[in-house]
C-alpha cells in the first residue's frame, strides 16, 4: 500500500516537473493593416519634420523592463506618451529574423528570413531612406554591429542574403546617407574581390574616421569605421560611443532645414540574448536606454522631432523570473538560444506620436512613417 502510494506522489511529482509540451499548433494570423486610418491624417495634424527611429535589436517588453531594475535612474522608456505593440512574424517564417524585421521597417512589406530589402520574390524594394534623401532629408545610420550587418544594411542595401556583407558595403559607399557609424572596416579594406572602398568612399565625398568618434562635425558626409567587425560589447569597454555617435550625427543632421531621419540601432541587446547571458544583454540594454535619452533631450528643446523606439523581434525568450523561493529576487532566465515570436512594444514621442498606439504588424511602421513625411 505505501509502496503504490510512493509510486502515485512520486509520478505526480514528476508530471509536474516535467516542461509541458503544447497540443496546440501555432498558425499566421494576419489582420488587416491599419495603414488606411494612417493616410487620412488630416491638414490640421501635427506632423514631425524629423524622425529618430531606434531599434533594439532582440528587444521584447522583459528586455526593456530590465531598465526599471538594473539602474539607479529613472528609464527613458518611461518618458513616453505613446505605446503601441508590432507583429513580427516574417513571409516565410512565424518567428521573423532580424534582416526580414528591418525590411519591413524600412520597405513596408514583409519578406523572407534573411532578405535585405528585396521582397519575397526576391524584387528590389525602395528604402524610406532612400525616398526621404530624394526630398532633400539629411539621413543618418548608427549600429554597434558591423554597419553591414542585417538591420542597418536594410535601409540601403537591396540583396538577397543578409550574408552578402561585401555587396552590402558597396551599396553603403554609393548611397547618399550623410553620417554613418559602426563597425565593418574588414569589408571595405579587407575583401575578397580586393577593392578598397576606402577610396570610394574618399570619391563620394565622405571624411573618414577609422580610430575614434570625431569630436566635431564637417561639412562632408561623414563615414565612421571603428571595428574590424562589429563594435565592442559593453562589458569589454564600448563606453559611451552609441550615446556619443547619436549626440553628434543630430547635430550633423538637424543642420539641414529640410528635415533628417537618423537610424540607430542597439545591435548586441540581440546577440546577448542568443548567448543566453542575462550581462552581456542588460549591459547592452543599458546602453540603448542612454541612447534613447539623447534622442529624447534633442526632441524635447528641438519641438519638430519625432522618436520612435521598437525592436525587430524578441531573442532568447528573455524573462525577469522571481527566485524560487523569495519574490524580492530577480532571476533573469531565459527560454531559447533564438528569437521568439512575442509583441514588441513601440514607443513614440513627439509630432505624430499618436498614430502608433493599437496593435498593428511591424511594416506599419514603415507606412505610418511614410505618411507622416509626406511633404
Ligand atoms: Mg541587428
Ligand atoms: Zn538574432
Amino acid at each position: 500500500m505505501w509502496c503504490y502510494r510512493y509510486l502515485f506522489i512520486s509520478l505526480l511529482f514528476s508530471a509536474c516537473l516535467e516542461k509541458p509540451v503544447s497540443q496546440l499548433t501555432a498558425k499566421k494570423n494576419t489582420a488587416q493593416s491599419k495603414v488606411e486610418s494612417v493616410v487620412k491624417i488630416d491638414s490640421s495634424f501635427k506632423k514631425p519634420k524629423n524622425v529618430i527611429f531606434l531599434i533594439g535589436d532582440g528587444m521584447g517588453l522583459s528586455e526593456v523592463s530590465a531598465s526599471l531594475f538594473y539602474q539607479d535612474q529613472v528609464s527613458n522608456f518611461e518618458r513616453f506618451s505613446t505605446i503601441g505593440l508590432i507583429k513580427t512574424s516574417s513571409s516565410s517564417e512565424l518567428v521573423t529574423d532580424s534582416a526580414a524585421g528591418a525590411t519591413a521597417f524600412a520597405s513596408g512589406v514583409k519578406t523572407y528570413n534573411g532578405a535585405i530589402g528585396v521582397d519575397q520574390d526576391s524584387i528590389w524594394v525602395g528604402t524610406i531612406i532612400e525616398h526621404l534623401e530624394k526630398n532633400d532629408f539629411s539621413t543618418g545610420l548608427i549600429s554597434t554591429s558591423s554597419i553591414t550587418h542585417a538591420t542597418p544594411a536594410c535601409f540601403y542595401a537591396h540583396t538577397k542574403s543578409r550574408k552578402n556583407y561585401e555587396d552590402i558595403a558597396l551599396f553603403l559607399c554609393s548611397s547618399n546617407i550623410d553620417f554613418f557609424a559602426g563597425g565593418g572596416l574588414k569589408f571595405f579594406n579587407d575583401r575578397n574581390d580586393g577593392k578598397n572602398l576606402f577610396d570610394t568612399l574618399k570619391s563620394n565625398d565622405y571624411d573618414l574616421h577609422t580610430e575614434k568618434l570625431p569630436e566635431t562635425i564637417s561639412e562632408k558626409k561623414q563615414a565612421i569605421l571603428l571595428a574590424n567587425n562589429s563594435m565592442p560589447k559593453m562589458l569589454e569597454g564600448r563606453g559611451d560611443f552609441l550615446p556619443d555617435a547619436t549626440k553628434l550625427a543630430i547635430e550633423k543632421l538637424s543642420n539641414n532645414e529640410a528635415g533628417f531621419m537618423l537610424v540607430v540601432e542597439g545591435s548586441q541587446i540581440d546577440w546577448g540574448g542568443h548567448d543566453n547571458d542575462a550581462d552581456y544583454l542588460i549591459t547592452e540594454l543599458l546602453d540603448f536606454d542612454k541612447t534613447v535619452g539623447v534622442a529624447l533631450d534633442f526632441a524635447l528643446q528641438n519641438g519638430e522631432t519625432l522618436v520612435l523606439v521598437t525592436g525587430d523581434h524578441e531573442t532568447g525568450g528573455f524573462t525577469l523570473a522571481a527566485e524560487k523561493n523569495d519574490y524580492n529576487i530577480i532571476v533573469p532566465k531565459f527560454a531559447t538560444g533564438r528569437h521568439s515570436a512575442t509583441m514588441i512594444p513601440v514607443f513614440a514621442q513627439g509630432p505624430g506620436a499618436s498614430v502608433f498606439g493599437s496593435i498593428y504588424e511591424n511594416t506599419d511602421i514603415y507606412h505610418k512613417l511614410m505618411a507622416l513625411l509626406k511633404q
